[in-house]
């Protein structure tokens, strides 16, 4: 079986790790571990070298077995999770940490993210983030959802500076001052909901236009358009057919002009929580 090369692309994070530019998220995929697993085996045995799974999303054990028993060596595989927001609020990072390992059954994972910006505990989850750092059970830290003024706070007592930033992110989401400071950081943007959750802008007729002139669909050409931004993204799909369509972005190229169309098709619009108002 050949894969896209692409899929062994990575971008280098500011600590050094490489990370693949595509990945697999998991979000609502599988309905228990075993049908989790078998999403992940799928995407990596169709080339897929990243995953990104959360406490919240109640699937580390799938995802721990398919890493464990796919066959392709650890090491070549990037792991992502994160801690919830509750763990936070009860200043349990550390010991959240060592959960998700447990669920996971692995010895590090690549990368694991504060999942929310949580008021008045900015600094302190930092802080016992790097701790996890320092004990070399991740091989990164970083952080989701937050905003510049988040960072700002976060930085000016952090030791660490976040290797990711994981935000909403598409063509109706660009989020340009945002994506700026964070690039002026040394921050790596990641993309969640790149396809909105699976929403209208899956049939938008200028992505579809764009994606017709290259032989590709609206889906791919909003994957290519996140890579092409620079920004790291993590598609979610359940079924091989997708699984595979979404990796087949890296024999195109979105030439300047297109770029620019798809530009200006931000709108500012969230299909997820806005982190200055969440609730949970
Ligand atoms: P996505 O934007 O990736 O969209 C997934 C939906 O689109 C599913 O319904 C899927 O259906 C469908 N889909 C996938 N590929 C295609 C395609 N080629 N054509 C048409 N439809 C398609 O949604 P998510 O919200 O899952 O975001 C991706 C990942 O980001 C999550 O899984 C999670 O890992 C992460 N995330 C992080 C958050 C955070 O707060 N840090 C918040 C939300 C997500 P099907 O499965 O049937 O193919």
């Amino acid at each position: 079986m050949t894969f896209p090369k692409g899929l062994r692309q990575s971008v280098r994070l500011n600590n050094g790790l490489a990370m693949p530019w595509l990945g697999l998220g998991v979000y609502q995929s599988g309905g228990d571990a075993a049908e989790t697993a078998s999403i992940v085996t799928c995407a990596i045995r169709n080339g897929y070298r990243s995953v990104d799974t959360a406490a919240l999303y109640g699937n580390e054990i799938g995802v721990g077995n398919a890493v464990r028993t796919c066959g392709v060596p650890r090491e070549e595989i990037f792991v992502t999770t994160k801690v919830w927001n509750s763990d936070i609020r009860s200043e349990r990072v550390e010991a959240a940490f060592d959960d998700c390992m447990s669920r996971l059954g692995l010895e590090y994972v690549d990368l694991i993210l504060l999942h929310w910006p949580i008021e008045g505990k900015i600094a302190s989850s930092w802080k016992a983030l790097e701790n996890v750092y320092r004990e070399g059970r991740t091989k990164a830290i970083g952080v989701s959802n937050y905003l510049k003024h988040h960072l700002e706070e976060l930085l000016d007592s952090a030791e660490v500076v976040p290797a990711i930033n994981q935000i909403e992110y598409h063509p109706y989401l660009q989020s340009p001052d945002l994506k700026t400071y964070c690039e002026t950081k040394g921050i790596q943007v990641e993309a969640w909901s790149p396809f909105m959750h699976g929403g209208e802008i899956l049939s938008d007729a200028i992505l579809a236009e764009i994606g017709a002139t290259h032989g590709k669909t609206a889906a791919q050409v909003i994957l290519r358009w996140i890579l092409q931004s620079g920004v790291v993204t993590i598609p979610k799909s359940a079924r091989e057919e997708r699984i595979i369509e979404n990796a087949e972005i890296f024999d195109f190229e979105l030439n300047p002009e297109e770029m620019e169309r798809i530009r200006s098709l931000d709108r500012n619009a969230r299909w997820g929580p806005d982190p200055a108002s969440f609730s949970f």
